[in-house]
């Protein structure tokens, strides 16, 4: 580390004008200082623990040494956001403007199963509200079930299709201009937080939007568990990268309390139901840093791609994608044919979706 710090001592952070420093504690572990501090607890020093992304280009992770959270060390402003969307994501992640079929059959069967695990914490009546909806596969499974839903999505072309090929209410709309308060009863939110610069903000909004005895489904890709090989568990889109412990902080920091995790530790997305408690107040594992630092070091490249784990899994997502190639023209044709003028009588739509 003794050559890295004289190169980190002498790199101005981008675009910022702020500079970095190592320091040393007494075990003999190097930090930088950040002084935007970290989003979740606030401390200020961090551990860099990746300097590239997925595809080999720069990009400083850091991972913070008092709750573990880890996260850019740079965190983009709405400017730099907003380039990025416009000008990088979609060539660079594979990103469509309009869903393709594809997508569709594979974002309904995972939908499916969101939502029946969701289902014993769903009340009669209960308005259901998705941020960051995407084409709307998830939010048309509570609609078809009954539930009033609305949803919102930035994407044009993503919501658009929900509206016209789903028929499921999808706003082309960002979280910052949805008004009110205590309007909804459960909320969505779905491979969003990874991507918010201020998730504690953005989930102290969504607590704020739900009423008392609400109920919020989240997912985001699970660090603790192995869900890349070394080297390309990083990536640019993915502002912060979440834990079950930094994910648990996050939601007693912003007035939740965890109901039910549906993952396994093992499992490649982290998804949580919680529930509105009475007071916002942060508790997070003291240990949560080295639990983190331990989860990232924990495979080789070779022992990742060795584990039994991982060869089951691929050898089931290839046998799965065979069988969506197979039956993909014919299964996007039934779900288009199950949602063209739906409505929400429960009854029908409970054995329209059970025919799916
Ligand atoms: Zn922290």
């Amino acid at each position: 580390m003794a050559d890295d710090s004289k190169s980190i001592l002498s790199m101005p952070v981008r675009s910022r004008g702020e500079r970095v420093t190592v320091l040393a504690d007494s075990l003999g572990r190097d930090s930088i200082v950040i002084s935007q501090g970290c989003r979740l607890c606030g401390f200020t020093r961090f551990e860099i623990v990746g300097e590239w992304d997925r595809h080999g280009d720069p990009l400083r992770t850091v991972a913070c040494w008092r709750c573990g959270l880890v996260s850019h060390a740079q965190i983009p402003n709405a400017e730099e956001l907003r380039k990025f969307y416009e000008q990088e994501y979609r060539s660079a992640y594979n990103g469509e403007e309009v869903p393709s079929p594809k997508r569709i059959v594979r974002e309904w069967d995972r939908a499916r199963h969101r939502f029946e695990s969701m289902r014993p914490y769903l009340r009669d009546g209960d308005r259901v509200f998705e941020i960051g909806a995407g084409a709307g596969c998830n939010l048309k499974q509570f609609q078809l079930a009954g539930y009033r839903v609305e949803g919102i999505e930035p994407g044009p072309g993503f919501s658009q299709f929900a509206r016209e090929q789903l028929h499921c209410p999808v706003e082309c709309k960002t979280l910052e201009q949805v008004g009110g308060t205590g309007e909804y009863d459960v909320a969505l939110l779905i491979h969003v937080l990874e991507h918010l610069p201020e998730p504690r903000q953005a989930l102290g909004r969504i607590r704020q939007l739900l009423r008392p005895g609400g109920r919020l489904y989240v997912e985001v890709p699970n660090l603790a568990a192995p869900h890349a090989a070394p080297g390309k568990m990083f990536h640019k889109a993915h502002i912060h990268n979440f834990t079950p412990w930094s994910l648990a902080a996050l939601a007693s920091a912003t007035g939740f309390e965890v109901a039910k995790v549906f993952s396994r530790e093992r499992d490649r997305n982290l998804a949580m139901c919680l529930s509105c408690g009475s007071s916002a107040r942060l508790q997070y594992d003291p240990d949560g840093y080295f639990r983190t630092k331990s989860a990232l070091e924990r495979y080789s490249t070779l022992r990742y791609h060795c584990r039994p784990q991982y060869v089951a899994t691929r050898v089931s997502e290839v046998a799965q994608e065979v069988r969506r190639r197979w039956q993909m023209q014919k299964s996007y044709a039934e779900i288009l044919r199950i949602c063209q003028g739906t409505t929400c009588n429960p009854v029908r739509c409970e054995s329209l979706r059970a025919a799916a």
